[in-house]
């Protein structure tokens, strides 16, 4: 008789399955499992990175503490830190939130010293943005209808864009996975904005002006299986979530994906091809941009608006 609580194997060897990779069908042991995702984010970064020949180049990651940008640092690290010609920097935005980003920024600075990768961190402050804390008690004190997640998500990208200006950045590699990427696209068809479905990472083969490129090594990889790949590999990661983050409109996109994906499995993949060809289309068509960048008047970084997101949502905090 089959007993009750059998596990079962994986697809590949006899040890137990510690994953069933529902789109595929696989069952997969924690190896297997990690052979899968080392595969994946190589194939993305062979796609997505081109590294010119006889010139230094510097990657920035973009660390968090967090699992995902964790595992991309480890894996940017093990397929190109050996590379005389490539420096791969560790850049963390320190938002100020009490009792999360510490912590956090203290795993980021842990993966960077245990790979041997240089560290740098930047504050708000030295931004010239308030601390997440402080816009939080100005938001709940004036009535303002925008989530902190609005203004964080700006002024990091500041913050991004500072620490690839100070390290002379050529390329910068944001861990998003395919669950996020999938929300992202989601969320940018329900506002209809197509501007911004054609402005996402990566910018492989489709460079914005005026920034360093962004890739995007994870984005075929679910969020659940960089989970299961940081543990396996033991990474010192953060699982705090940021106390400032509920009532995003991300959080119920995220609940939407995932429903949508046990219904249909592969939705996530769907939305990213489309969002891909979309990309594609607009490439080969004869219009080539929808707007043209300028640079913002406040601080000079290339927007689309008359005033960059960040000068105009710093000044909503005076
Ligand atoms: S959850 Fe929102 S407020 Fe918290 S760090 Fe992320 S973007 Fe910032
Ligand atoms: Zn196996
Ligand atoms: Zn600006």
């Amino acid at each position: 008789m089959a007993d009750l609580f059998e596990v079962q194997s994986c697809d590949k060897c006899r040890n137990p399955a510690i994953h069933h990779q529902v789109y595929s069908g696989r069952m997969m042991c924690g190896s297997h499992l990690a052979d899968s995702v080392r595969k994946k984010v190589t194939k993305a970064l062979r796609e997505q990175l081109t590294v010119p020949k006889n010139s230094d180049f510097t990657i920035l990651v973009a660390i968090s503490g967090g699992k995902d940008s964790a595992v991309l640092l480890e894996r940017i690290h093990e397929r190109l830190g050996k590379r005389r010609d490539i420096t791969i920097v560790g850049g963390c935005v320190d938002e100020g939130i009490e009792g999360y980003r510490p912590p956090s920024l203290e795993c980021a600075r842990q993966l960077c010293e245990s790979l041997g990768v240089r560290f740098e961190t930047v504050s708000y402050p030295e931004l010239g943005f308030k601390e997440m804390d402080e816009v939080v008690g100005k938001i709940i004190e004036s009535g303002d209808k925008k989530t902190p997640c609005s203004y964080c998500g700006v002024f990091r990208r500041q913050g991004i864009n500072h620490l690839a200006d100070r390290v002379g950045a050529d390329v910068i590699a944001l861990g998003h996975n395919l669950d996020d990427m999938a929300q992202t696209i989601m969320m940018n068809m329900q506002n209809g904005d197509l501007e911004r479905t054609l402005r996402l990472a990566p910018h492989t083969s489709t460079p914005l002006e005026g920034m360093a490129p962004r890739i995007v090594p994870l984005r075929w990889v679910p969020e659940q299986e960089i989970h299961l790949y940081a543990l396996h590999k033991k990474l010192p990661i953060h699982h705090e979530e940021c106390p400032h983050g509920e009532g995003a409109l991300r959080f119920r996109h995220r609940e939407t994906i995932a429903m949508m994906e046990a219904d249909v499995p592969g939705t996530r993949h769907g939305l990213l091809r489309m969002a891909d060809d979309v990309k594609k289309l607009h490439a080969d068509s004869e219009i080539k941009r929808l707007s043209t960048p300028i640079s913002c008047p406040g601080c000079g970084q290339m927007c689309s608006g008359k005033l960059c997101k960040a000068c105009e949502m710093k000044a909503l905090m005076e």
